[in-house]
């Protein structure tokens, strides 16, 4: 039996979505079907509806929810009906080359969500979902490895945060840099993600975190939440303050959590010898930055990529709720805005033009 519910799809790249009355199947074996409570705007959301990563239309976007389990396939075993469960786009089968290498993010497993017809619109057409999640609707079906169940202690505004913004910025600086006590941490851009790089290094014991970002605002914001130095680049080098930090040797490593093409360009010269760059934040398509490689050789230097904070999604959410819980860390003052699901073109817009941290679309 198809459910009909309401749905926010983009028809055209650039364009505002249309929220549309459309079908969505039956959750199979290991599939948990989500009754969507709240869905975080994400850069993503808008780089795709932007078209910066092409893909095809229409489209159903959204994936950092939250939401109650409405039904179950026979499979599934980590959530029932009735549970609170935060929803992501990562998902893992457990068994793959990847999945037994940890690197859970590039699980090459073939989803059945992601089959064509699971979505239509009333006069039959398929829908894609976007990022495997497709949350800017009344119901979502993803396999059992996207959800975990959340606490009565968070709310569902809170709690859709964990699934990308959260999850990516802290596994980062966790997972995919390994930051110990004592190190000297930059992150450049102050967005959803860098507010979780921030958090992260803080709970980890950075020895000092130097936020730059060109809003005074999301500097201050950063300050409040563990940043121990701050930078507006449009006023003064980034690297001057750097180098007074680290006894002119530069930082152990600089975290990129904005797709700015400008962000990357020249952050070697405030790395320290045998220092990282990682990339979290994503780029349109086609976006690149130029290094000199001599100067990155003879420095040692190294470069990393994180996707999704290289998460293990219901390990790295475990540990997130149970900081969350003990006051480490931050989540309610994350969420800057809610908007309901007839506003959510003004919550892309705002989240386009970089106000807020997180503006939360709430069913
Ligand atoms: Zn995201
Ligand atoms: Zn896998």
């Amino acid at each position: 039996m198809a459910t009909k519910m309401k749905a926010a799809l983009c028809f055209g790249f650039g364009q505002p979505l249309v929220i549309e009355e459309i079908w969505i199947d039956e959750p199979r074996r290991d599939e948990v079907m989500i009754k969507i409570s709240t869905c975080g705007i994400c850069h993503s959301d808008v780089l795709y509806i932007d078209g910066a990563w092409g893909g095809s239309l229409p489209n159903l976007f959204g994936h950092e929810a939250a939401g109650v389990v409405e039904s179950c396939g026979s499979g599934v075993a980590n959530v029932k009906p009735g549970d609170r469960a935060a929803v992501s786009l990562l998902r893992s089968c457990g068994t793959c080359y990847f999945c037994e290498r940890k690197l859970w993010s590039q699980c090459e497993y073939q989803f059945e969500t992601d089959e064509p017809r699971r979505l239509q619109l009333q006069n039959g057409m398929s829908v894609r979902r976007g990022l495997g999640t497709g949350c800017f609707a009344e119901y979502a079906i993803v396999h059992k490895s996207q959800v975990v169940q959340i606490p009565e202690s968070m709310t569902m505004t809170s709690a859709s945060l964990l699934t990308c913004g959260v999850i990516t910025g802290f596994g980062s600086v966790v997972n995919t840099a390994a930051v110990t006590a004592g190190e000297n941490i930059v992150v450049i851009g102050v967005g959803g993600v860098g507010i979780n790089c921030i958090q992260a290094a803080r709970i980890r014991e950075a020895a000092t975190i130097t936020a730059i970002d060109i809003s005074d605002e999301k500097l201050e914001f950063a300050a409040r939440l563990g940043a121990t130095h701050t930078v507006n680049p449009s006023r003064e080098d980034p690297r001057d303050l750097v180098f007074e930090l680290t006894e002119r040797r530069g930082a152990d490593a600089v975290f990129v959590a904005t797709g700015h093409p400008a962000a990357s360009e020249g952050v070697f010269r405030f790395i320290r010898p045998g220092g990282s760059l990682i990339l979290v934040g994503m780029p349109s398509n086609g976006v690149n930055f130029s290094f000199e490689t001599v100067e990155f050789i003879d420095a040692n230097q190294s470069i990393m990529g994180s996707k999704m904070g290289s998460a293990n999604l219901s390990a790295d959410i475990a540990e997130l709720i149970r900081l969350y819980e003990s006051g480490a860390l931050e989540l309610d003052a994350l969420v800057s805005s809610t908007f309901p699901l007839e506003n959510i073109n003004e919550a892309i817009d705002a989240t386009r033009a970089g106000e807020g941290m997180r503006n939360v679309v709430v069913f």
